[in-house]
């Protein structure tokens, strides 16, 4: 048995670093790698298991055809050849008869890799395809972290072993990247530090915290201007540091006088009493790190409310210190030159760049989501499932259910979006071919190598490009190279070693100094922290952003007609829809569940393992109920984004989540949903695995 080096590529800003068993061309036990200082030796249970999706009997091995009505997921083996003449055919009809932005090239981060998942770029941009906005996880962060910080950095996150203070705002690690608890869990050893979870449930990660912040859903600004406010009643706004590293609005502090904690307890549901404890206790620990999750900025008002968090250490000038600051994504460091891996030498940013958030807008033909440009009329899609992923469920399936619409799948499963897909493709794991990873959520640039062959006739993303391209026409260096030539290239582009190098040292770790990655150099923005951002030049939907830390009250509110607001969390088994084909993860999982307050539960006669239908003007969902006293009345919760033949009628969750881009520049915002909750009858038996 040979253990071998490689990189997780799951969308999971870990990156593990991991060792991998390998034997008789099959791999089995995957570890963390002890030796990398972020991973320590700890991955999750799901990838340690990974043997079992790599080995899956489900795996797609040869090319299909559609054979039955769409989404019906009949299909027959066909060759590569026809496959790909098919694709090619469809493609070119398409661009003969609408222009060239009317085939679109759609992807996510099913896989991580630079090589792998963007490399569509090249084919896209080679051809004068459609442009795809990459909205549906990274950009409401990103929209608030830039409105202040400037630079997307910050400090190691290993410092969180360092600090006497961890406040977890807005992410479960524990349920999504396990390695921030192994950094937390040092620190509150060996320095006896505390955790403070802020998060609309008690998630798995908050039980085990020292103080759980129940906010109901969208509130997090209101909470963090009331932190402000105790730290300059009381002493602990750092004016100095405030002059040096930030613009210090002249009118800040009168603003933040009238944003006390009864202020904010009417908004968060707080009680004064939790608020001002938390307050106490931040702005009394010098060391405190703030770690930023996605989920508090996945509504229409994320980018003010991250916004709004970033500035508490800029007024506490808690970034001098080791151990504190706060911390999102450390995309900045690593200065890729992704000439060769995306064509952008021959991009044309005049072509039609349209949301992939809003695909179903897109697909359905509206208007403005097509940018006044022509219909799409066929796309190939590459690790994602945006039928089961993307926000209002039934308007991406009117989409795709579109008899004029041309779809090929690339993909490891008959997903979802496979199912509806006119020829599909089989696509091999990160352990089958090469490629190149970075860490957003620590600093390591690492290789992951091809480790065994793919079963069947699967290929990798790159492969089919060079297929594609060869058929199509296009021409560009990258369709001419191997996967690892790419590699080496483009590290050396990059004025990174080359792929050998990286290779034989494991990875590279690109932690930026203290200095740097505490900002005591400047911030972006000409040096300075933005308490009053430019928000004009972050997005173009800027009018109703607020000019200085704030409550932003633009959120699909909780109203007669849809009284609960609901939240749809990552679960522990599941990594968006990844993972859902194993069995194993959805027996420990359960079913689609809705968390339900007992008081909620009482007053729609629900009680606990109860049917309940949630609905609201996009869709119904049925699931059961679990009654649950870890959120406040009036907020739902449904972890996981469990297949639609798990729910019945049919359709998941995101039935229910809106397809409207937050403010202000886009971005999608699945837990900000006012939906109507009912008893749907008589409970059901856990469906048998
Ligand atoms: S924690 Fe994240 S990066 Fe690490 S193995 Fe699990 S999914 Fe992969």
């Amino acid at each position: 048995m040979d253990i071998r080096a490689s990189v997780c590529p799951h969308d999971c800003p870990s990156t593990c670093a991991l060792e991998v068993e390998v034997a008789d061309g099959r791999i089995g036990a995957v570890r963390g790698a002890e030796a990398n200082g972020y991973t320590a030796g700890v991955i999750c249970a799901k990838v340690a298991r990974y043997a079992e999706r790599a080995h899956h009997p489900d795996r797609l091995t040869r090319p299909l055809l559609r054979t039955g009505e769409k989404g019906s997921g009949q299909f027959r083996p066909i060759a590569w050849d026809e496959a790909l003449d098919r694709v090619v055919e469809a493609f070119t009809t398409a661009a003969a008869r609408h222009g060239s932005e009317a085939v679109w090239p759609y992807y996510y981060a099913g896989t991580m890799g630079l090589v792998q998942r963007d490399g569509i770029n090249r084919l896209r941009h080679v051809m004068r395809y459609s442009r795809q906005q990459t909205t549906i996880c990274t950009a409401v962060c990103e929209a608030g972290w830039l409105a202040g910080v400037g630079r997307i950095t910050g400090p190691d996150p290993r410092e969180m072993a360092c600090a006497d203070l961890i406040v977890m705002w807005g992410g479960n690690p524990v349920n999504t990247q396990v390695n921030v608890m192994t950094h937390i869990t040092r620190a509150r050893k060996t320095r006896g530090a505390k955790l403070v979870v802020v998060d609309p449930y008690r998630t798995g990660t908050a039980q085990v915290a020292d103080m759980h912040l129940a906010v109901r859903p969208g509130t997090d600004g209101a909470l963090a201007c009331a932190v402000m406010h105790v730290a300059l009643r009381d002493g602990y706004a750092d004016r100095d540091y405030m002059t040096r590293f930030s613009d210090f609005p002249p009118d800040l502090e009168k603003h933040l006088a009238a944003r006390a904690p009864a202020w904010a307890a009417a908004i968060t549901g707080l009680p004064v009493a939790e608020i001002e404890a938390f307050a106490a206790l931040y702005c009394r620990t010098e060391r405190a790190y703030i770690r930023i999750g996605y989920g508090f900025s996945r509504l229409r008002n994320g980018a003010a409310n991250l916004h709004a968090v970033t500035c508490l250490p800029t007024l506490t000038g808690k970034w001098r210190h080791e151990g504190g600051g706060a911390f999102w994504n450390n995309r900045s460091i690593y200065h890729w030159d992704k000439t060769l891996i995306e064509g952008l030498d021959v991009r044309d940013t005049a072509i039609r760049e349209m949301d992939m958030s809003r695909i179903g807008a897109v697909l359905t033909g509206e208007r403005r989501a097509l940018r006044d440009g022509p219909p799409v009329q066929a796309m190939l899609i590459q690790n994602c499932n945006p039928l089961l992923v993307a926000p209002d469920s039934n308007k991406v399936r009117r989409g795709f259910a579109r008899p004029d619409l041309f779809t090929c799948v690339h993909e490891q499963f008959l997903t979802e979006t496979a199912r509806w897909a006119d020829v599909v493709l089989p696509a091999t794991m990160f352990v089958e071919h090469d490629d190149l990873y970075q860490a957003g959520g620590h600093s390591h640039i690492q290789i992951g190598p091809k480790l065994i062959e793919p079963p069947g006739e699967c290929r990798s993303n790159h492969e089919v490009f060079q297929a594609l391209a060869a058929r199509l026409g296009a021409r560009h260096p990258g369709f001419e190279m191997t996967a690892m030539q790419v590699i080496d290239a483009t590290l050396r582009a990059s004025g990174w070693p080359a792929a050998e190098t990286v290779l034989r040292q494991r990875w590279l770790d690109v932690q930026p100094g203290f200095a740097d990655s505490h900002f005591l150099n400047g911030f972006g923005h000409g040096g300075k922290f933005r308490f009053a951002p430019d928000w004009a030049a972050i997005g173009p939907n800027h009018h109703a952003m607020p000019a200085l830390p704030d409550h932003m009250a633009a959120i699909d509110p909780a109203r007669p007609e849809a009284p609960f607001r609901l939240v749809t969390a990552p679960a522990r088994q599941f990594l968006n829809s990844s993972f859902t084909e194993l069995a194993s993860g959805r027996k420990r999982e359960g079913r689609p569940t809705v968390l339900i307050h007992p008081d909620d539960a009482q007053r729609l006669g629900v009680a606990d393992g109860d049917r309940v239908r949630l609905g609201n003007a996009r869709g119904v969902v049925v699931v059961h109920a679990r009654l649950f006293d870890g959120l406040q009345p009036g907020v739902l919760v449904v972890e996981g984004i469990w297949p639609s033949e798990y729910f019945e009628g049919g359709i998941g969750s995101n039935a229910l989540t809106s397809d409207d881009p937050a403010l202000p520049a886009g971005g999608a915002v699945f837990h900000d949903t006012a939906v109507w909750a009912q008893a749907a009858g008589a409970v059901l038996a856990v469906a048998a695995e």
